[in-house]
């Protein structure tokens, strides 16, 4: 590492203000809600414990106080990728920043000590196992430390997806260094979760930091599964081609069909799981942040830590367990604030698999129950009839007064219709065959199937049979699934997907109540989709009509990115790329003014771009 030269480029600013440090260093032109507030008060040496949704700019949140507090920060990041490419990112800035981890060999740490100890670090990114180190102690209680960031502080929650160990040492911090402020941010975290972080961490003193949920720029769709496949090739090429996304599927063995399947017809689909090794792990990933265009087809392994602004669509071919894991992963779109797509496919089988998985599944009742609360909440969103996004808020303590028009229920409202009958037929056709037969063999009984299997049961006799012809058997299946997301139907915990009746579905199959059921859209020609009513929300790529221009403007950056190892969106984002393009600057003063260009950037490319701009103009 080269401190000589990172010393060399910058002076300290310890005696500037936030906002000077926002426009100089960073190009941005105001503090977005909340980061003002928190800036301020770690600036002043308080506390803060920072709820903000992914994307919602938590980093600005201590790597600002970071360059106005006199000292070095310490950030504390669980994830060893993300910690070098913010680091590389902060370098490109002009920020004096280093890591201290593992993959580093004694000389490198050394070096980076050294600068630490000499105070030529704004910032110095630790992985949690290292900074409990006495020995990493003790640096820093010789060093001057401006302020301690905890990045995911939910890794100290036990109850939490991400435990780590590790993270409980980290209360050590308040009383080894009782002066230095320290801030903990999370994206995910109920109030439970929160309080738990705030005592794990000894921040109870610390004032909360709470900002709205809302992901106004993502539209969340979900859809019936009809043709998994097909509906995802239809969606990424009428809306996501050429798009960089993430595709979610549950096994390792589906996600190596898909992204074959993908680069089949003709996209850069890269799979992701823990059965590849590390090798090709890392070389998909670091494809994935370096090309343009790459679609990434992972378990959830995949995810943890990908800062890439630009993810323009993220896919759910199966359904997460919990409204935490889909809002988790469906925020890894567009962090940029770019309009993006939350699409998802979901079926009965679905339904039926998570719901056998949660029963059979280890833990004790409560953990059970709990787990199944979750579940049920996750359905609740596939089945929903008003607006997606108020019942997501809702979810997470937040609320949107009106509903969003930015999801498929605004868009497209569904349609209900009296499900009272049909209910009562699919229920008592359950109970009839003695709740031990899957969907297809009730479907058949009900449009009175001639099926031999039928026969050999003797079930052609049973006052169920053939009393549902009225509807299609995709329409049963919406049916069923229904009763099964809503809990009257439960799948056999021994497997088999047998459905069984539970004890809510009783007043329903005495008829005794109404039930609105969701009339499944029909599946519309992708290539007829409108996008009128998201006006103000669309695609960067529609937005753009100089499409030379564009591809100009990416080819520079790329150059640039190549020749300095680092991805594309390092150099610029795509905001910022779009906005040069927009507004032409004629000199360096002009591109100074675009959101993005801080000192650092406008100094090492303004120039660069600029000539772009000539030669486009055929000067
Ligand atoms: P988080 O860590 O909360 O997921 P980041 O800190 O990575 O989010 O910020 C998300 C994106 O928003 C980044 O690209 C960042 O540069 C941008 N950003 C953050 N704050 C501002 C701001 N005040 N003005 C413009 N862009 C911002
Ligand atoms: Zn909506």
């Amino acid at each position: 590492m080269d401190f000589a030269q990172l010393s060399t480029e910058r002076p300290r600013v310890s005696d500037q203000d936030p906002e000077e440090v926002l426009h100089r260093i960073f190009g941005y032109e105001t503090f977005r809600p909340l980061q003002g507030d928190i800036i301020h008060e770690v600036v002043k040496g308080g506390d803060a414990l920072v709820l903000m949704p992914t994307g919602g700019g938590k980093s600005l949140c201590y790597q600002v106080p970071a360059l106005v507090r006199p000292g070095t920060a310490i950030v504390i990041s669980p994830l060893i990728a993300l910690m070098q490419d913010q680091v590389a990112a902060l370098k490109e800035l002009g920020v004096r920043a280093a890591f201290l981890n593992s993959t580093m060999d004694f000389e490198q740490a050394r070096d980076t000590e050294n600068a630490l100890m000499t105070g030529e670090l704004d910032l110095l990114y630790c992985a949690p196992e290292r900074l409990i180190q006495p020995r990493t102690l003790d640096l820093l209680h010789h060093a001057s430390i401006s302020l301690f960031a905890i990045d995911e502080a939910h890794c100290v929650s036990q109850w939490g997806h991400d435990f780590r160990s590790d993270y409980l040492e980290l209360s050590r911090l308040a009383h080894e260094f009782p002066s230095v402020p320290r801030i903990a941010l999370t994206a995910t975290a109920d109030e439970r979760t929160r309080k738990e972080i705030a005592e794990r961490l000894s921040l109870t003193e610390a004032r909360h930091f709470i900002s709205g949920f809302d992901r106004p720029n993502i539209q969340y769709r979900i859809a019936p599964k009809t043709n998994a496949n097909k509906q995802l090739l239809d969606f990424i090429n009428a809306e996501h081609d050429g798009d960089c996304g993430i595709v979610y599927c549950l096994s390792r063995n589906k996600v190596d069909a898909t992204a074959k399947m993908l680069s089949g017809k003709g996209y850069t689909a890269l799979p992701y799981h823990a059965g590849l090794n590390a090798g090709d792990r890392a070389r998909h990933q670091e494809r994935f942040l370096r090309e343009d265009g790459v679609i990434i087809v992972a378990t959830i392994a995949f995810g943890m830590g990908i800062d890439k602004p630009d993810v323009r669509f993220v896919a759910h071919l199966d359904l997460p367990k919990s409204l935490e894991a889909y809002y988790q992963e469906t925020g890894r779109a567009g962090r940029d604030g770019k309009p993006s797509t939350a699409w998802m496919v979901y079926g009965l089988q679905d339904v039926i698999k998570l719901r056998q998985m949660l029963e059979g599944s280890m833990g004790n009742d409560h953990f059970k129950r709990v787990e199944r609360q979750k579940l049920d909440a996750m359905l609740g969103l596939c089945e929903v009839t008003s607006c997606r996004r108020q019942v997501l808020l809702r979810y997470f303590g937040d609320t949107l007064e009106q509903p969003c028009g930015n999801c498929d229920t605004c868009l497209n409202p569904p349609e209900t219709w009296d499900g009272k009958v049909a209910v009562q037929k699919a229920l008592s056709c359950v109970f009839r065959t003695g709740q031990r037969f899957g969907v297809t063999y009730l479907i058949d009984v009900l449009r009175g199937s001639e099926n031999e299997r039928i026969f050999q049961f003797g079930h052609q006799a049973v006052s169920t049979y053939g009393i549902g012809t009225d509807l299609s058997a995709n329409d049963w299946k919406s049916v069923f699934r229904q009763l099964v997301a809503n809990g009257y139907l439960r799948a056999d915990p021994e497997g088999y997907g047998a459905l069984q009746l539970t004890e809510e579905c009783r007043p329903l199959l005495k008829g005794e109540v109404a039930i609105q059921l969701r009339k499944d859209p029909v599946i519309k020609s992708s290539a007829g989709r409108s996008s009128s009513g998201t006006s103000g929300r669309r695609k960067i790529a529609d937005q753009i009509t100089d499409k030379a221009g564009w591809e100009a403007l990416r080819a520079c950056r790329k150059a640039l990115a190549e020749e300095k190892g680092v991805p594309p969106y390092v150099i610029f984002h795509d905001a910022t790329l779009f906005e040069i393009l927009e507004r032409r600057p004629n000199s360096l003063a002009e591109m100074a003014e675009i959101n993005g260009v801080g000192a650092a950037k406008l100094e090492k490319y303004g120039d660069t771009f600029l000539a772009a701009l000539r030669e486009l103009d055929g000067h």
